[in-house]
């Protein structure tokens, strides 16, 4: 299969649906940005990368580095988070605190904003500082040091972080939160403000599809584990659509109001999407639209 010839059938595939969607705007800066846009990368077991469209242009990680934080709390054979989040579809919003109050303070899952949170924290125990650790771990996959926190993204969402700020301080209630709330929060949001493009993040995510291996080599998850976080994109990583999701694309995906998502086709590659347009449940209207196309064409889907 020419991947270079795939992805370009995709994207024409797709082409009535670029630019379709509402960009995100309850974090002003985001607002901003040009839904005409559109972006697709395969990263392959031996590295190499193909892509096409705006593949190189930067956007906001967002929900999508709720995934690094848990790989990296996972990473070596650390299995001390599970205590603290669940595993489990939440079937409310995002960003909602309602579950958490008769669950005792345990989110559902850590792709949820309270998860994450948690994650957050976790990780930020053992690290030091969870956004730098995410950065860190971003640049050294795909090999490109220019990777950077936007500011302006990050300041932009510190200045409307009340909901993230009451989710951890109640979380800090029930102890499953440790640190300092609003040290938490601010290492949350510079995680999400990362801005990172399609080919990078496909790197980046080269791992799940590598059973755990990293770019040189290392191990950073056991196979079993990466098989665990493959799962938990699957049932969780797509907002309150991850049945949708799993129906149309047939995939693990993390998605974030960004419009990026990143999608994992275990043992062959994993592939980066951009669309800044979202659906009414925050999910990339094109790169959904993209991922489905590709499973199609491939016949690469998990099912
Ligand atoms: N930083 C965003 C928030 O906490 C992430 C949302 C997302 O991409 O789902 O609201």
């Amino acid at each position: 299969m020419d991947m270079d010839q795939l992805l370009a059938q995709v994207v024409q595939d797709i082409e009535p649906q670029i630019g379709s969607g509402v960009v995100a705007d309850y974090i002003p800066a985001l607002a901003q940005v040009d839904p005409a846009q559109f972006g697709i990368a395969v990263a392959l077991p031996d590295g190499s990368v193909h892509g096409t469209g705006d593949w190189t242009e930067p956007f906001s990680l967002q929900s999508i580095s709720k995934l690094f934080t848990l790989a990296l709390a996972l990473s070596e054979n650390d299995e001390s988070i599970w205590p603290r989040v669940g595993r489990e579809p939440s079937g409310n919003a995002f960003n909602s605190l309602v579950q958490l109050e008769y669950e005792n303070g345990i989110p559902r899952n850590p792709f949820i904003n309270a998860g994450a949170l948690v994650v957050t924290d976790h990780l930020a125990g053992v690290v030091g500082d969870a956004a730098d650790s995410v950065l860190d771990f971003l640049r050294a996959e795909a090999d490109n040091p220019q990777i950077d926190c936007d500011d302006d993204v990050a300041a932009s969402e510190a200045a409307h972080a009340d909901r993230n700020l009451a989710l951890a301080h109640f979380l800090a209630s029930y102890d499953n939160i440790r640190g300092d709330v609003p040290r938490v929060v601010d290492q949350y949001v510079r995680q999400c403000a990362i801005a990172i493009n399609c080919r990078d993040l496909a790197l980046a995510g080269l791992f799940l599809a590598r059973h755990g291996l990293r770019r040189d080599g290392s191990r950073m998850l056991s196979p079993g584990q990466t098989k665990r976080i493959n799962a938990v994109m699957l049932t969780c990583g797509t907002y309150d659509a991850a049945g949708e999701f799993a129906y149309r694309v047939g995939l693990p995906g993390k998605s974030g109001v960004g419009g990026g998502i990143l999608a994992v086709v275990p043992g062959r590659c994993s592939v980066a999407v951009w669309g800044p347009g979202l659906d009414k449940r925050g999910n990339s209207v094109a790169g959904v639209a993209a991922l489905d196309r590709f499973t199609a064409l491939t016949d690469w889907s998990v099912f």
